[in-house]
Order: C-alpha cells, then structure tokens, then sequence
C-alpha cells in the first residue's frame, strides 16, 4: 500500500476535514456531532455498521469515529470491510475497558480507543492527534535498518529478512519512532506524545499494549524493555534478556501499569 492510500491529505485550508461519526445510540450520536461541528469540522453520522460501510465508501471521510457494538454488525467488521479498500483512520468506542485491550491484542487496525463514558474534550484532544499523525503519516524519509528490520517510512513497509510484517499504523509509528531514536531509550510518555500526540502523559498503559503486539509480529526480539523507565531498540535485546533473567523484566512493566 503506497503512503498516499493512507489518508485523505487536508492540506488544503479550504477543505474541511469530513468525520463519519458510527454511534447507534443517538444521545451520544448528537453528543459527538454537535462537538465536532462546533470545532469546524465536516459530521456525518451513520447508526448500523451495513450503512458505516456504504457512507464511507462514498463519503471518503477523513476519520472514522466508530462504535463496538452496534445493529447489522459490529465495529470490528466495518472495519475490516472498509479497511480492505482504503486505509481510513480509525478511534473506536468501547464499552470497556477490557474490550480495548481484546481490540489492541487483536490488532484490528484502529487507531485509537476511547471506552464510554468520555468527555467530549477528550475526544476532540484524540481527533486531532488522530488526524495530525495520518497526515504527517505520507512525509517521506530514508529507510530505516535495525537488525534484520528495515523500515520503509516512505511506502510505510516494514520486512525481516525481507519479508513483509503486517503491522498496524500504530504500531509502525511506535516501530518508528524507537528506531529513528537510534537506540536511545524513550519514556512511555515520550512515545505517548510522539506516537499518539499526547501531552499529558495519560494512557500510557497503551503504549505497553502495541509494545506488546508488535513484539508478537517480529520475529527477532529487538525491542529492550528499559524496567520502570520504558522501550529501546537493541539488535541483541533477545539475547541480553534472555541471559539475564528471561522475559520476566517484560511481564513486570507490561503487567503493572504505569509506574511513576
Ligand atoms: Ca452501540
């Protein structure tokens, strides 16, 4: 997939940014709509995944804000239906927390998560960081090589002994954003506000979780975790950890949180 199917570019001021807002539940529907017009942008809403599907097929929209659990099927299938045809950025809502983590775990190529009940200003704050990130997403720059890995950030590729990895955007981001830190450690906050444009330094139990997954996608182990600090590439991470005490330093920060 070259880096222009990625998103719509809105680099021109005077288009407006088009949102698909899928959310069966109308109070939170007009919720949703209501704010996002109310910051300048473009709102279409559809209520049952079937019509999700034929809107954004037509409607090209720029973002997707798209409920789990909803009439006709769910999320997870709008999705997979849409995403077969055109990358389009992705911030679902769950239920739950839990139901996050399975959606995480499952890489179902959203881009973020947001669990109701939320406040409309963090979904904005999402929206935006959302949004900034899959328009920078096509800015070229050299491959980038690490062990067996290369990363391709121009056709948005990554291989290992050159084969193809299928990773998420957000997990090429993350993948990304360690690799051109050439090895030096980043904080969980730092690949928080670089990856998903956070400032704030919540959520960073997200960052933990893509860790995780893309751990689960490669075959060499090259992501050193750094205990109570945070990620590093390190060609030899596997072989240093597992002479060390094996992969129990990785439970320890995977499993615990966020530690300050
Ligand atoms: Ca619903």
């Amino acid at each position: 997939m070259s880096a222009s199917n990625f998103s719509t570019p809105s680099t021109d001021p005077s288009k407006t940014d088009l949102i698909l807002v899928v959310e069966d539940e109308p109070t939170i529907a007009e919720a949703v709509r209501s704010r996002l017009q109310s910051e300048g942008f473009q709102v279409e809403v559809a209520t049952d995944g079937p019509s999700a599907v034929e809107m954004c097929t037509n409607l090209a929209p720029s973002l997707m804000v798209l409920d789990l659990n909803l009439p006709g099927f769910d999320g997870l299938e709008v999705c997979r239906r849409v995403h077969q045809y055109r990358r389009v950025p992705v911030i679902m809502l769950t239920a739950r927390d839990d139901e996050t983590d399975m959606l995480v775990g499952l890489g179902m190529g959203a881009d973020d998560y947001l669990t109701k009940p939320f406040s409309p200003r963090e979904l904005m704050a999402r929206v935006k960081a959302v949004l900034r990130r899959s328009e920078s997403a096509g800015t070229a720059g050299p491959t980038l090589k690490f062990g067996a890995i290369e990363i391709d950030p121009t056709t948005r590729r990554v291989t290992e002994n050159g084969a193809e990895l299928h990773l998420t955007p957000t997990e090429f981001d993350l993948l990304r954003a360690l690799s051109e830190a050439g090895g030096a450690v980043l904080s969980r906050e730092q690949l928080l506000a670089m990856v998903w444009g956070y400032r704030d330094g919540s959520g960073v139990r997200t960052v933990d979780s893509h860790i995780r997954s893309v751990r689960a996608k490669l075959n060499s182990q090259v992501i050193r975790t750094v205990h109570g600090v945070g990620y590093a590439l390190d060609p030899d991470a596997g072989q240093a950890e597992q002479a060390t005490e094996g992969a129990s330093t990785d439970e320890a920060l995977d499993t615990d949180g966020p530690e300050s």
